[in-house]
């Protein structure tokens, strides 16, 4: 069993050409003497249409039991198409049903499905247009991330998923343990963890950051792409609890440098998709977030804003007085302020810098003013931050100072501070979420809807 090919090939093939397929019906149409089959194998936003004689098949009762979700065998030849939105169409000669899908079953019907029912049979799901699209997108945009690295010399390292360190400080880590749960030790009523890694505490990790950091003190460039684990607590369209992070760090980089390459990259991966998954932007053009793709061209042809974070909060208090949450210099920004910049002040994507050193984590350099940190937050329309970065305190004196202002323990980060001990070097990274910039390519507008398997509170089932 072996098809010739895969219907994006075939959909641009000339008539004439005998080809064997195998894909799932999306539609079925009968009229008196020929039956339509709309046939998806998942290569392709677009379906192949299948044209079965019903009186050649007459004999068989096998086009009466294809039904929706059936997967079947075709082979036949190929013709030019009459319809207007395809070239070429498949007249069948043999047809094979190979797994039913009985329709009074079948939860997926030619209706349009809502996202909230979707997520529940996110086993299915993947046979829809929105989520075949999303997918296609989140592959072509993974394999222009390693591109984008690759082709500029970085070195893809893998960091550990099991961790000790909570390098974003947010207390947001998945304790890790080995122990029954019964056996997990109690102090003062509470679960001790400090334990349970086989007589050591560990989590599961928020970032590979610090990790990517002993890899760029010796290879220069590296990127880490892999998932990362945040206990958030919280139900929003924009976090999950598990979300994959792609995090490159340079040795000999400073903020400026840092920032250009964020830039770069992110317009890089724009292109990309754009060149690659037409078909499928063309659906969230016109479905999901109308005109996306004029506005993804106008962003990859204009230079980001910048603004530091006292400008920032200075256009937000003369901008607009009614926030959620009051902004004043000190307090992080939240998803309201952050919206505001990128679609009323500055109508694009903005990377803001220098934010009060308080509301940033200990690693990010001081700056002179001894009040705020080199970090840069690229902000963008719709969804607000999509990356932080920062470059990284390089000073050991001004680092333990920082560790130890924190509350942090300095016997745990003894191999970071190592790494200022022996050969320091002015770096800088970023973390880009990978499911926010899905959403920001595509509209989607809520994270469970860029992710196959979404963890959110409640929901770790498949
Ligand atoms: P936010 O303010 O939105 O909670 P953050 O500042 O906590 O984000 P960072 O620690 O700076 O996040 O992580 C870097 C990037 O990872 C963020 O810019 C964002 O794109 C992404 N990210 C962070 N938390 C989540 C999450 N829970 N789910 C999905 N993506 C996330
Ligand atoms: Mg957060
Ligand atoms: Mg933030
Ligand atoms: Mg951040």
């Amino acid at each position: 069993m072996r098809r010739t090919h895969r219907i994006v090939t075939i959909l641009s093939m000339a008539p004439g050409e005998r080809v064997t397929v195998y894909g799932w019906v999306r539609t079925k149409r009968d009229s008196k003497n020929v039956c339509f089959l709309e046939l998806s194998d998942g290569s392709s936003f677009r379906n192949l249409q299948v044209i079965v004689d019903k009186a050649e098949e007459e004999k068989s009762p096998v086009i009466d039991s294809i039904t929706t979700g059936a997967s079947v065998e075709v082979t036949g030849t190929l013709a030019a198409s009459p319809g207007k939105n395809q070239s070429i169409e498949l007249q069948a000669d043999s047809l094979k049903l190979i797994g039913e899908a009985p329709a009074e079953s079948y939860p997926l019907q030619k209706k349009r499905h809502s996202f909230e029912f979707l997520r529940e049979i996110a086993h299915l799901r993947p046979r829809t247009n929105t989520f075949g699209a999303v997918t296609r997108v989140r592959n072509q945009l993974s394999w222009a991330v390693h591109r984008f690295f690759q082709e500029q010399g970085f070195i893809y390292v893998h960091t550990p998923l099991i961790s000790t360190s909570d390098c974003e400080g947010a207390g947001e880590m998945f304790q890790v343990t080995t122990l029954p749960l019964e056996k997990v030790p109690l102090k003062e009523g509470k679960i001790d963890y400090s334990q349970d890694f086989f007589g050591k505490r560990a989590s599961l990790t928020v970032s590979g950051q610090l990790e990517a950091e002993i890899y760029a003190s010796a290879f220069s460039d590296v990127y880490t792409f892999g998932p990362t684990f945040r206990a958030e607590n919280s139900n929003t369209t924009r976090h999950l609890a598990e979300f994959w992070m792609i995090e490159p760090e340079m040795a000999f980089c400073d903020l400026a440098g840092n920032m250009e390459l964020a830039e770069a990259f992110l317009k890089n991966i724009l292109s990309s998709v754009l060149e690659h998954c037409s078909e499928d932007m063309k659906f969230f053009n016109q479905w999901v977030e109308k005109g996306i793709i004029d506005s993804l061209e106008k962003v990859i042809d204009t230079p980001f804003t910048h603004m530091s974070y006292t400008e920032a909060v200075q256009a937000l208090k003369t901008g607009k007085t009614n926030f959620e949450f009051p902004v004043e210099w000190g307090s992080d920004l939240q998803s309201e302020h952050e919206r505001f910049l990128t679609e009323t002040v500055c109508k694009g994507p903005v990377i803001v810098t220098d934010y009060p050193k308080e509301i940033k984590a200990f690693y990010m350099k001081l700056n002179d003013d001894g009040k705020s940190v080199a970090a840069m937050d690229v902000l963008v329309p719709r969804l607000g931050e999509i990356i932080g970065g920062s470059e990284r305190e390089s000073r050991l004196s001004v680092l333990e100072q920082r560790i130890h202002d924190t509350g942090l323990n300095p016997e745990e980060y003894w191999w970071y501070l190592d790494l200022r001990r022996f050969g320091t070097v002015p770096h800088s990274g970023f973390g880009l979420g990978f499911e926010r910039l899905i959403q920001y390519v595509t509209g989607m507008q809520n994270i469970r809807d860029v992710i196959p398997f979404p963890r959110t509170v409640g929901n770790a089932a498949f």
